[in-house]
């Protein structure tokens, strides 16, 4: 489709939150076409501040409803230390960052905090929240359950309300 005759706000009302992996094409993982969803990358895919400010304009000012996070195997952010890399910062920089780093240990718990931490933001809307996680070596996509949502992302008895 010609951009000129896309409008600004998502046609299929997602908003994706990804890791900035060169190897993560989300477009083409979940097979959007440009004009169909807001698509949010830094490193890890992380639910950062600055995603919750995104994530509160998408929702509000562009109608999106649902939100996708997409982390990924093999991710850089895993295994990362924090501490090490902010004690590293501030060696090298003489000033320690204002932000955290954001390594994890293990991706899937990390998808869940992710989500955990769009339940807990009172200016996101966190009632439509799918986790996947790719794997980089397979190029397959794994859903995983989070709290309201059974494995494959529907309804289970009781979602959060
Ligand atoms: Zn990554």
């Amino acid at each position: 489709m010609c951009v000129a005759n896309l409008k600004a706000v998502p046609m299929k009302s997602v908003a994706v939150v990804a890791c900035m992996d060169v190897r993560l094409d989300p477009m083409e993982i979940f097979g959007l076409d440009l004009g169909e969803a807001h698509i949010m990358r830094n490193a890890g895919g992380v639910v950062t501040d600055d995603m919750l400010r995104s994530l509160a304009i998408s929702q509000r000012k562009m109608d999106t409803k649902e939100i996708w996070l997409l982390h990924h195997t093999d991710c850089g952010m895993s295994g990362l230390d924090n501490d090490a890399f902010l004690a590293e910062l501030e060696k090298e920089d003489g000033a320690r960052p204002t932000w955290h780093p954001r390594g994890f240990n293990d991706v899937e718990q990390d998808v869940r905090d992710s989500y955990q931490k769009l339940v807990e933001d009172p200016h996101v809307d966190a009632r439509r929240v799918r986790g996947f996680i790719f794997d980089v070596h397979t190029g397959k996509l794994h859903e995983i359950g989070l709290a309201g949502r059974d494995a494959h992302g529907h309804p289970a008895e009781k979602v959060l309300d």
